[in-house]
């Protein structure tokens, strides 16, 4: 067992409130969360936690006497229900209370529109007050951005539902099996783990295994229109690259600082907008930078001077185990493998073809053809051998007529694809910015949870 991750034959008596809303608003995330411990914040969430912090900041105890009390950070456990949570903010007079719960963002307009993972998440508080002797007819939402409150009824159908909500959570984790993610919901549109849950992909395998199922035939596909068309995510982060001899990164509060041996700082940024720290060459960093990165998810790379890739250092990889078995399987699986590397060098010498087509003016109609055609044949390549063959045929082409796409081929030539090393500009600049590709999909296959040595198409051999 993953240390950090549940062990499904040993489920805690006790479920927290907010992983049972988090279970309300999709079982998969709940699991994510707590099951495998995961979790990754977006900005709706760092701004959650923001707005959150002078709730957080105090525990209050509920007094004996028969006062009317604010109780604020109430922590309570309910054994015979299995619940146990901690109330933002408890108001009352003697047994009879009300549990606040604060949430980000403006109310809606009735009470009636709100999220049911709230309800749900109140009444799994209900449930724990109720056990220790409180009187509990309704809860409140507030919420803090509005400053409104709106109330919740505790009735019979809230109550029961959230009963069969903590069954039927508990009986998930107990057969331990990661419920499938949500069918093209706009949940996962604005979800912090969908680079981890891979909803769109996870689909797509599950329907070629059903497609496989139903077919009973072992090279079978989905349809292309099956598959959401995916939208990169906006960067709310940038990646910080720091290059030249005797620099080095520092960590002072919330920031990282670049200091030079002979100008002192030069530079800085919010550790909270950094999505990566790319180091070249001789670039130092200290430990208490590289503890806070690790802890925060932000990998650190190192480059040579070059800027050839020499290696990552990340802080403790995803517990996704279930994600990286479905690697492996597939990676051991010989058509599978090759379904999914056609695709990439079809679309990689398509690629080729449309650059081409677009920046090479007198680009006879034959190369296009013959780049085309390559495509196609890829697309249907029978073995990986021939695949590696189309793309190295594809590849000779393409950079036979890449010195024709140069705007100012009056100061640069490209005679042919050179490297380790690269002995022109050109060829050096193309080497450059296939470091940095390489390190984008390194990076970002391991934030994923996937092993990056194991691929559908170099195979270890
Ligand atoms: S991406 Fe979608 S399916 Fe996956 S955890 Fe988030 S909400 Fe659930």
């Amino acid at each position: 067992m993953v240390e950090g991750s549940l062990d499904p034959d040993n489920v805690p008596l006790l479920i927290p409130a907010s992983m049972l809303a988090a279970f309300a608003y999709c079982p998969r995330l709940c699991y994510i969360q707590w099951v495998h411990g995961e979790f990754q914040d977006s900005a709706e969430t760092a701004e959650g936690r923001f707005q959150h912090r002078w709730v957080d900041a105090n525990q209050d105890e509920v007094p004996d006497d028969f006062q009317p009390f604010h109780a604020r950070s109430v922590s309570l456990t309910a054994p015979q229900a299995g619940v146990c949570c901690r109330i933002d903010l408890l108001e009352g007079e003697g047994n009879k209370v009300t549990p606040v719960e604060y949430k980000r963002g403006e109310a809606p307009k009735t009470p009636a529109s709100l999220y049911e993972p709230y309800l749900i998440q109140l009444a799994a508080q209900c449930l724990a007050l109720q056990e220790n002797g409180f009187s509990c007819q309704e809860g409140m939402v507030y919420f803090i951005r509005s400053q409104e409150r709106l109330p919740v009824k505790f009735d019979v159908a809230l109550m029961d539902r959230t009963k069969a909500l903590l069954a039927t959570l508990r009986n998930t984790v107990e057969r331990g099996e990661m419920p499938p993610p949500l069918q093209s919901s706009y949940r996962c549109d604005r979800c912090s783990l969908a680079g981890i849950c891979l909803p769109d992909e996870v689909n797509l395998l599950r329907e070629m295994d059903a497609e496989k199922g139903r077919q009973g035939n072992l090279e079978s596909e989905p349809k292309e229109e099956k598959v959401r068309m995916l939208l990169p995510a906006r960067d709310d982060q940038v990646p910080l690259y720091v290059v030249g001899q005797g620099m080095t990164v520092r960590k002072r509060g919330e920031r990282l600082e670049v200091w030079s041996h002979e100008e002192g700082k030069i530079n800085e940024a919010r550790i909270r907008e950094v999505s990566k720290v790319c180091l070249y060459g001789g670039v130092e960093i200290t430990t208490p930078a590289t503890v806070e990165l690790m802890q925060r998810g932000v990998p650190v790379l190192h480059f040579s001077h070059g800027g050839w890739f020499e290696g990552i250092c990340l802080g403790m990889s995803h517990k996704n185990v279930e994600l990286r078995i479905k690697q492996f399987q597939s990676a051991g699986d010989e058509m599978r493998s090759l379904s999914i590397a056609r695709k990439i060098i079809s679309g990689k010498i398509e690629n080729s073809r449309i650059l081409l087509l677009r920046n090479d003016p007198e680009v006879p109609a034959g190369v296009l053809d013959s780049l085309g055609r390559l495509a196609g044949q890829a697309e249907g390549a029978l073995r990986m051998q021939s695949l590696l063959g189309f793309e190295g045929a594809a590849a000779e082409i393409y950079f036979g007529r890449f010195g024709n796409m140069l705007k100012c081929s009056q100061d640069f030539s490209f005679q042919n694809r050179n490297k380790r090393p690269p002995i022109d500009p050109v060829n050096t600049v193309l080497s450059y910015l296939y470091g940095i590709l390489a390190k984008e999909l390194f990076s970002t296959v391991l934030a994923v949870g996937f092993d990056p040595y194991l691929g559908f198409y170099h195979q270890p051999r």
